[in-house]
């Protein structure tokens, strides 16, 4: 039978974020979370849901909730309060076949209304009106669900805030090789060179870094590789840093625009990779990206949700250091 999703990350095939781990219970970040603190914690017996369960289970289980209070407590939640939910098959919600509690919390939850309506009123005159807005709001997410099912370019139902920073000189000069030492590519099969790192300058780096001025002199070319994997690390570079990048390190280029645009032109040899689509496709880029590969991010530029969707997801499988390109597509065009 093949295993599920959580049994490969628990038998280490695929990566997550563990925040605890013991013989029996494993605690992962959700891949996609709904709140701000978004743990998975799961039993590692292959129990497909409360239904399998039985007496031998108890104390996992009983277990489970305690580790719960001590992330809760480690994240700092105890007090303002979480949730720890368990979906059992369709109706609860379940889509992963193995028995696995979500620890919630960051943020106030809301009630866990119940759905019951009832359909007889008396007395409130606004119950009727109530009732066809209700319907109404049902039909609109009923849409939704049905576009989202339907379309592999969903509407995300929340808009995420991403931590947005800036990429500074000496970040750059840890991923920057001499070019004669490690061709760029783009090719994911490639293993990871391990780099040399040279220090470059550029002429806007010139002026504003200090860092970077002091690399003016004849940078000491270092015998031992200087590149250091950063897993998690997501920053964003200007077009410059972009353009040095590409001359002199490793790295994987993602265009994370839709297939039309991306099919009209796009950087180098890109591989496109649509921002709301990442979380479906990411197996398969695993299996060919070498974990400490530079990963480089653009979209159209500006805000760059979608570039920022990607490395999020990338961040959760241990990539990093990523850099998003914020001119993107616009800036690069009109500079080639
Ligand atoms: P369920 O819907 O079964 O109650 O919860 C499954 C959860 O697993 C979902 O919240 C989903 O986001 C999360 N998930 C699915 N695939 C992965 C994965 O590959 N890694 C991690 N960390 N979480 C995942």
């Amino acid at each position: 039978m093949e295993k599920n999703i959580f049994q490969r990350i628990i038998d280490r095939e695929i990566p997550a974020t563990i925040e605890y781990e013991d013989d029996e219970i494993i605690a992962i970040r959700d891949i996609a979370p709904s709140a701000p603190i978004h743990v998975l914690i799961i039993p590692k017996r292959a129990i497909t849901s409360i239904n399998s369960t039985d007496e031998s289970d108890v104390e996992t289980i009983g277990r489970v909730f305690l580790v719960a209070r001590d992330l809760a407590k480690s994240f700092g939640i105890s007090e303002s309060g979480y949730r720890v939910v368990t979906n059992i098959n369709s109706d609860g919600g379940q889509t992963v076949p193995h028995l696995h509690f979500h620890l919630l919390g960051g943020q106030p939850l809301g009630r866990m209304n119940s759905t019951h309506a009832s359909g007889h009123g008396t007395g409130s005159p606004y119950r009727g009106t109530l009732r066809e807005a209700g319907i109404l709001i049902l039909c609109a997410i009923g849409l939704a669900i049905g576009f989202n099912m339907m379309n592999s370019k969903s509407i995300s139902w929340v808009k995420k805030e991403y931590d947005k920073v800036t990429a500074t000189s000496n970040d750059l000069n840890k991923y920057l090789t001499s070019p004669a030492n490690s061709p760029s590519t783009t090719t994911p099969s490639t293993p990871t060179t391990p780099n040399t790192a040279v220090p470059v300058e550029s002429e806007d780096s010139k002026k504003t870094d200090p860092a970077t001025t002091a690399a003016a002199k004849p940078a000491p070319v270092q015998e031992k590789p200087s590149f250091v994997a950063e897993p998690g690390v997501v920053k964003e570079i200007t077009y410059d840093q972009f353009s040095r990048l590409m001359a002199s390190a490793p790295y994987y280029l993602i265009d994370a625009r839709g297939a039309e645009k991306y099919a009209e032109g796009h950087i180098g040899n890109a591989t496109n990779f649509y921002g709301a689509e990442a979380q479906a496709r990411i197996p398969d880029m695993l299996a060919n990206v070498p974990r400490d590969r530079v990963i480089l991010i653009y979209c159209d530029g500006g805000e760059c949700e979608l570039s920022h969707h990607v490395a999020d997801v990338l961040k959760q499988f241990g990539y990093g250091p990523i850099f998003i390109f914020t001119g993107g597509w616009a800036e690069w065009k009109t500079k080639h």
